[in-house]
Formats: structure tokens, sequence, C-alpha cells
């Protein structure tokens, strides 16, 4: 099953827009990766989530972010 998560706040490395960072893993490979739905900029396995530029603003999303981890 492919799950998909919004990474709320972070950045794209590569267009540098915001909110459209999708992490997104596969649980019958345990394959994780990250990807742009603006510019299609896609990484595997990101050793370290994108910095939020307003964290203060998505505590709670950032919560979530750490439990789907
Ligand atoms: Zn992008």
């Amino acid at each position: 099953m492919l799950k998909k998560r919004f990474i709320a706040g972070a950045t794209c490395k590569q267009c540098q827009k915001q909110d459209v960072i999708r992490w997104c893993k596969d649980s019958s490979t345990d394959q994780e990766w990250i990807e742009c739905v603006s510019c299609g900029y896609h990484e595997d396995k990101p050793n370290e989530v994108m910095q939020a530029e307003h964290p203060q603003q998505h505590t709670d999303n950032m919560v979530h972010i750490v439990k789907f981890k």
C-alpha cells in the first residue's frame, strides 16, 4: 500500500516552493521517498525532513510527521 502525506511547511530544494512536498512510503517494499507536486522533484529515502520555514505554525503537523516515520 502506498502512503502519501504532505509535509507542512517543507520547501522544495529544486523549485523553492512551500507546502508542495509529499512524503511517500510503499509499505509492501518499505521504500520511502519524497516528491514535489509542483516541479516533480523526488528524492529517495531522505535522511532528514526538510526544514520548515515556520515550524511554530505547524507544531501539530510536525508531530504527525514524526509518528509517520
Ligand atoms: Zn519542486
